[in-house]
């Protein structure tokens, strides 16, 4: 079942204004408010409240929807992979770079 997914949001693959390219599929679930927005900035510019990181020992949440196959994955399941294990569709690489943002490393 497709969650509701907050942002400014481009198309129904999840990507937003600020994370558009064709590898941008995945959509997060924050720890703060536990709703899903494309991307921290979308979160900061719709949530109205500042964002809190995943603690590690949560980390077995169902926290990442891929936006290719509308499934969720867990946070650590999708860190350990580089394109969505169900449906093959390759993640931002880059993203790795905003994990901090988004998960207590
Ligand atoms: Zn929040
Ligand atoms: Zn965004
Ligand atoms: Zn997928």
């Amino acid at each position: 079942m497709k969650p509701l997914i907050y942002g400014n949001l481009l198309d129904e693959q999840t990507r937003c204004v600020h994370y558009h390219s064709n590898i941008d599929i995945i959509a997060i679930k924050f720890h703060c408010c536990r709703e899903y927005y494309a991307c921290y900035k979308c979160h900061q510019e719709k949530a109205g409240h500042h964002l809190s990181q995943w603690p590690q020992e949560e980390w077995d949440e169902q926290a990442i929807f891929c936006g290719s196959c509308k499934t969720e994955l867990t946070i650590e399941k999708y860190m350990e992979q580089t394109s969505c294990p169900n449906c093959a569709h390759p993640f931002n690489e880059k993203c790795s770079l905003h994990y901090p943002v988004y998960f207590d490393i």
